[in-house]
C-alpha cells in the first residue's frame, strides 16, 4: 500500500533522510519510532506529498507521489506534527470547511461529519471555538479532519504528543478501532507508545532506518544471545544443561536456578523440558529474558553503527 524506496532528503548540510526504504501492506499499522530530529516528520511529509524528496521514490496504492499528488492526497488522511487548525473557527464550522475542501457535499458531508464527531468523541465541543479546546480535544479535532473523507490510509505524526495519560489512552483506542479498516503509520519518539498500538515498527535515527520488523523479533535480535532462566530441582541439572546442543554457557545463579545462553535464533525450551523428563528432574521454571524496548533501541543503534541495517 505504501512503498518508500531509497528516499534521500537534505536541508542544506542536514541529511534528514538517508536512502530510506520501507513498505507497508494494506491494513497494517506501523509504528514509526525515533528520537526528535530523526527524520520522521520529513518522511511523512514526503509520503503525503507536502515535501519532495531529493531522490528515491514513494508509491501510495501504486501511485507515484510525484506523478499524481492530488490522487495520493485523496487516499490519505494526514495529521501533521503541530496539528495546524484554524483556531478562530468553531469545531462545527471547521469540520464543514475541511469536508467541503475534500469535495464532500449534501448528504455525504452530513453523514461523514456525524461519523467523525461520533468516532473522535468531539460532540461536546462542537460549538466551541478551536482556540478554547484542551490539547486532547484539539488532537481529536485534528484526527476528525484527517478522517472526514474516509481515507484508506492514515498518516499520524506524533498523535499523542503533549496529551495526558487518559487522553493518550483515548487516542490509542481510536487508532485501534480504525485499524480494522485502514492502513496506518503513526510516529512517536516515545518507545512505550508503540507496543500498545502495534507490533510492527520501523526505527529511524539520524535519517537512517536502523530496524524494521516485529517488536519481539527486534528484541531477540538486539540481544544477540537467547537467555533463559531455568530452575530445576536437581544437583545434576547444571551439567545436563551444559551438554545440550547449541548451549553457549550455563551460569549457576543459586537455589537451583541457572541462566542458559544460546544463539538468539535457537529456542531451547523444548529440549530443556525433554531433558528434565528423561532424568526425572523437577522443572520449576523456564523464563525467556527479553531486552526492554529501551535496551533494544540502544543495542540496535550501536549495532547499526549509524549505517542502515535490514533486520527483516
Ligand atoms: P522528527 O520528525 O523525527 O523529529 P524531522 O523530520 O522533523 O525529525 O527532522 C529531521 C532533520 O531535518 C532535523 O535535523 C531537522 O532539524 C531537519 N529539518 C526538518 N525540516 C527542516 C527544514 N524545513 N529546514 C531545515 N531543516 C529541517
Amino acid at each position: 500500500m505504501i512503498e518508500v524506496r531509497n528516499v534521500t532528503k537534505t536541508f542544506g548540510p542536514t541529511v534528514a533522510l538517508n536512502d530510506v526504504s520501507f513498505s507497508l501492506r494494506q491494513g497494517e499499522i506501523l509504528g514509526f519510532l525515533g528520537p526528535n530530529g530523526a527524520g520522521k516528520s520529513t518522511a511523512m511529509k514526503i509520503i503525503t506529498t507536502f515535501l519532495a524528496a531529493d531522490s528515491g521514490s514513494v508509491r501510495v496504492d501504486g501511485i507515484d507521489v510525484m506523478a499524481d499528488p492530488l490522487k495520493v492526497r485523496s487516499l490519505i488522511g494526514y495529521l501533521p506534527e503541530n496539528n495546524p487548525l484554524y483556531v478562530d473557527m468553531l469545531v462545527s464550522e471547521y469540520l464543514k470547511f475541511v469536508g467541503q475542501a475534500r469535495g464532500l457535499s449534501g448528504n455525504q458531508l452530513k453523514q461523514r461529519t456525524e461519523w467523525v464527531i461520533e468516532s473522535c468523541g468531539i460532540k461536546s465541543v462542537l460549538h466551541k471555538s478551536i482556540n478554547e479546546l484542551s490539547k486532547g480535544y484539539k488532537q481529536r479535532t485534528g484526527l476528525a479532519q484527517a478522517l472526514i473523507h474516509d481515507p484508506e490510509i492514515l498518516i499520524l505524526d506524533e498523535p499523542t504528543s503533549g496529551l495526558d495519560p487518559l487522553q493518550i489512552i483515548g487516542i490509542r483506542e481510536l487508532i485501534h478501532s480504525l485499524a480494522k479498516k485502514k492502513t496506518i503509520i503513526f510516529s512517536t519518539h516515545i518507545l512505550q507508545e508503540v507496543a500498545p498500538v502495534t507490533d510492527r515498527v520501523v526505527i529511524i535515527n539520524n535519517g537512517n532506518i536502523i530496524a524494521d520488523g516485529m517488536i519481539d523479533d527486534l528484541q531477540k535480535q538486539a540481544m544477540e544471545t537467547n537467555r533463559l532462566f531455568v530452575t530445576i530441582n536437581s544437583p545434576d541439572a547444571g551439567n545436563g544443561l551444559s551438554d545440550l546442543e547449541g548451549v553457549e554457557s550455563v551460569i549457576e545463579l543459586g537455589n537451583n536456578r541457572f541462566e542458559v545462553r544460546a544463539p538468539f535464533d535457537l529456542d531451547l525450551r523444548n529440549d530443556i523440558v525433554a531433558l528434565s523428563h528423561q532424568n526425572s528432574w523437577q522443572l520449576l521454571e523456564i523464563q525467556e529474558a527479553l531486552f526492554s524496548l529501551e535496551d533494544t533501541f540502544i543495542a540496535l543503534n550501536q549495532n547499526s553503527g549509524g549505517k542502515v541495517v535490514d533486520y527483516v
